[in-house]
């Protein structure tokens, strides 16, 4: 029995058919007896399987009720059901292998079974004000246009890694009637600027060209008690390399938020190097203790 994006967990016994094509088993993990591009799957007598069936919309399963037990895997059985397998495979024995595992099979089933609560919304904003001779002015070289490819990245950054979502609030310009010249403070960006956050959403990005960042953060900043984070311009060539200067302060600046959202204390800076948010070098990489520490699992 399969319900329509549901995971099946097939126990005991000999092979299972589709009653129609083509949907095909995808395996959790390697060497489970499904390959790419078939339409059924090898389960051992008396062992099981944990695979996704992809396009089973409207897809019927015909299989011998006598040998084979289907069970669909739901979001409240993810847990359970990885542990059950990871102990299968790799005994009760802690390890760094078994907690590797463990954690790919969870995001792996997460994924599938996409849960609402991790996408999150996000609004940019695009500041306009007056320059010295009154006259209104873009102050970044960003615009709306550019946001489809932000989120992209971010969703290849955050959703393929740590399956979180941003979905778009929207984007839009905004104009502040002063004059707050080509480097914006901190005390204007709160008091000017943040007001004309989107409240919708669950984070606004503002982009103000340049700013008064702090000593640790350098090219942004993001604001706990108002959910919002300004990014400059330019981002921050020296810490992040192969044109992720940009993308990678705006992601580093979700990174604290997320870290914010799960009330985990400290600034979420590290001294892991290569990976976002280190104190040194970064990237868009996230290790399996950011994974751990942005999502709910
Ligand atoms: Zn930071």
């Amino acid at each position: 029995m399969v319900i329509p994006g549901a995971m099946d967990r097939a126990r005991h016994n000999r092979g299972l058919r589709l009653g129609k094509a083509m949907p095909s088993f995808v395996q959790f993990l390697q060497r489970s007896g499904v390959y790419a591009a078939q339409s059924f799957m090898i389960v051992p007598r008396r062992g099981f399987n944990l695979v996704c069936l992809r396009d089973s919309k409207d897809v019927g399963l015909s299989y011998d009720r006598d040998r084979l037990q289907v069970d669909d895997v739901r979001l409240e059985d993810v847990e359970r059901v990885a542990l059950e397998y990871i102990s299968f495979r790799y005994g009760k024995q802690k390890s760094q292998e078994r907690a590797d595992q463990l954690l790919r099979l969870r995001t792996a089933l997460f994924a599938t079974a996409r849960p609402e609560g991790f996408a999150r919304t996000i609004a940019f904003r695009f500041l306009r004000h007056l320059d010295q001779s009154r006259k209104v002015i873009n102050a970044t070289k960003w615009t709306p246009d550019d946001v489809p490819w932000f989120l992209t990245r971010l969703n290849w950054t955050f959703g393929a890694q740590a399956n979180i979502f941003f979905t778009l609030a929207d984007a839009t310009w905004f104009t502040v009637q002063k004059a707050l010249g080509p480097k914006i403070s901190r005390d204007a960006f709160r008091k000017d600027i943040v007001p004309h956050k989107q409240r919708g959403a669950d984070l606004t990005c503002f982009l103000v060209g340049d700013y008064d960042a702090t000593a640790t953060e350098a090219a942004g900043e993001y604001l706990p008690d108002e959910q919002v984070f300004v990014v400059v311009d330019q981002g921050n060539p020296p810490v992040f390399d192969y044109g992720e200067a940009f993308i990678g302060v705006m992601a580093h600046e979700i990174g604290h938020f997320l870290h914010h959202k799960r009330n985990i204390p400290g600034s979420g800076h590290h001294d892991r190097g290569g990976i976002l948010l280190s104190s040194g070098m970064e990237s868009l990489s996230l290790d399996k203790e950011l994974v751990g520490d942005f999502t709910a699992w």
